[in-house]
């Protein structure tokens, strides 16, 4: 029996075993998957290739990113290519710091990405705003934006205000914090704009790395959706999950979470992996989750009331006969729900010997530490790279991995470029950011300490920063 996930194991009944079939829920709603290149975009026929074998993994909608008003153009050639082979999949273009790129792009693609914390707002290093400075602010939403709604318009193009926990615009960090809050605030003030603009073809997404800050950012613009009685659609997402179980059992607990709450109208999962990878998770959590799904928040206080009723400390779950890859999913997605009202502590879990124990235990592991509950290795926050990305990202990752997993209090961010990767690394210890072609750029916190480092040497200049610091243990052998 894995009894090491237990916490205060001696000292804790296991309430009642919960069988999943208890749960069966109705309702019915379409959640679509939405994925992301990795390709650069100027590269047209790279990133066509990779869109079709996206298409053909399952993906209904792609993102591209458009860093400058050139990549925006050559999404036209991008979306010719695709449909001159038959492809109808809708392009999503990923603004970030450009409104001219998102207004050239607009014209083109189905739906803009727009980043509300460097749409307009740059950053200066202030604080403290006065009520006058804070106003002036936000009245140069609505002149900054009005080009693109009137664009959108138009043309029928979508918009996304995608919010990110790690880049929050200095004036909502002053008001707000970095916090949940903030992350609703900031994209709220985006859709007054839109909606005294007369435009409604929008999508809100709130995302962090972190799972319970992703979902409560979704609680409260849930809740505020409710308050004001203006619905629109949610795409979720967990940023820069990382790779590897430990990223799908991230992504299931968030996004699958949210998915059985009735929440999502489309998801992308985020793995810094090969992106066809992301599609199979994907896929099974729509297949699982997105059929259960009823309205907010009805199926929310079921499942709280069920879970509150039995007074769980430590759950135990059984899946009788469950194929690891779906066993993954459901107790990632069970325990997250249960955690939220009975603060159940420690998991048990079991398929009637199918699994060995240690691949549970492992399991149950990255359940707790997935949820900020209990470490058990180090955590990596890492971007799933995208046209920015300046160095090969998936071994950066593996490499960094290989030598630091074992520093359980440290969490290490491994991110693909300068521009975003810093903002987004949440609140890392250190970061590993892809600062050129094959340079590294190293953090601690979000200081940069070691710059342009070469490719090649950086684990190592990681490794001598983190024993500097004094953050660094030996691994102990078994
Ligand atoms: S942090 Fe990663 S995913 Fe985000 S823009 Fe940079 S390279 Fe792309």
């Amino acid at each position: 029996m894995p009894d090491s996930l237990l916490l205060n194991h001696s000292s804790l009944p296991i309430s009642r075993v919960v069988h999943i079939g208890d749960l069966a829920l109705g309702g019915n709603h379409p959640v679509r998957i939405q994925s992301m290149v990795n390709t650069p975009t100027l590269d047209t026929a790279a990133t066509v290739a990779q869109c079709i074998r996206l298409v053909e993994a399952g993906c209904e909608m792609v993102r591209i990113t458009a860093p400058g008003i050139r990549e925006a153009e050559n999404l036209a050639n991008i979306k010719r290519e695709l449909r001159k082979k038959g492809l109808k999949v809708p392009l999503i273009a990923d603004i970030h710091f450009n409104p001219k790129a998102a207004e050239v792009a607009a014209q083109i693609v189905e739906k803009v990405r727009i980043n509300p914390g460097n749409y307009i707002d740059r950053r200066h290093g202030k604080a403290d705003f006065s009520e006058a400075e804070y106003r002036r602010e936000q009245e140069k939403i609505a002149e900054r934006l009005s080009p693109l709604l009137a664009i959108c318009k138009t043309n029928g193009t979508a918009i996304r205000i995608g919010t990110n926990y790690g880049s929050l615009s200095e004036r909502i960090l002053a008001k707000y914090g970095n916090t949940p809050q903030g992350m609703v605030e900031s994209a709220m003030e985006f859709v007054h704009v839109c909606r005294d603009f007369g435009f409604q073809n929008l999508v809100l997404s709130m995302k962090a790395s972190r799972v319970k800050i992703m979902m409560e950012a979704n609680y409260l613009l849930v809740e505020r959706m409710i308050e004001s009685g203006y619905y629109l659609p949610i795409h979720l997402g967990l940023t820069e999950a990382g790779s590897g179980e430990e990223a799908r059992v991230k992504s299931a607990a968030g996004i699958g979470s949210l998915l059985a709450s009735g929440i999502g109208n489309t998801i992308r999962v985020s793995l810094a992996e090969a992106p066809e990878a992301e599609l199979p998770l994907a896929r099974q959590l729509v297949k699982f989750y997105a059929r259960n799904a009823m309205c907010f928040p009805k199926q929310q206080a079921r499942l709280s009331r069920f879970f509150s009723e039995q007074g769980l400390e430590v759950l135990k779950m059984q899946y009788p006969g469950l194929a690891f890859d779906e066993l993954l999913i459901r107790s990632a997605v069970d325990f997250t729900l249960s955690h939220q009202k009975s603060r159940a502590g420690g998991i048990l879990i079991t398929n009637c010997q199918q699994t060995d124990d240690s691949r549970l235990t492992r399991l149950g592991q990255h359940i707790l530490q997935a949820l900020g509950i209990r470490h058990f290795r180090g955590e990596f926050i890492a971007c799933p790279s995208c046209g920015r990305t300046q160095f090969n990202l998936i071994e950066e990752l593996e490499k960094v991995k290989r030598q630091t997993s074992h520093l359980k209090d440290l969490s290490i961010a491994v991110m693909g470029c300068i521009v975003n990767g810093p903002g987004e690394m949440a609140e890392a210890d250190y970061g590993y950011v892809g600062a050129g072609p094959g340079k590294v750029t190293i953090y601690k916190g979000k200081t940069a300490v070691l710059k342009n480092i070469e490719a090649n040497r950086a684990v190592h200049a990681l490794i001598k920063l983190i024993k500097t610091e004094g953050d660094w243990v030996e691994e102990s052998k078994p």
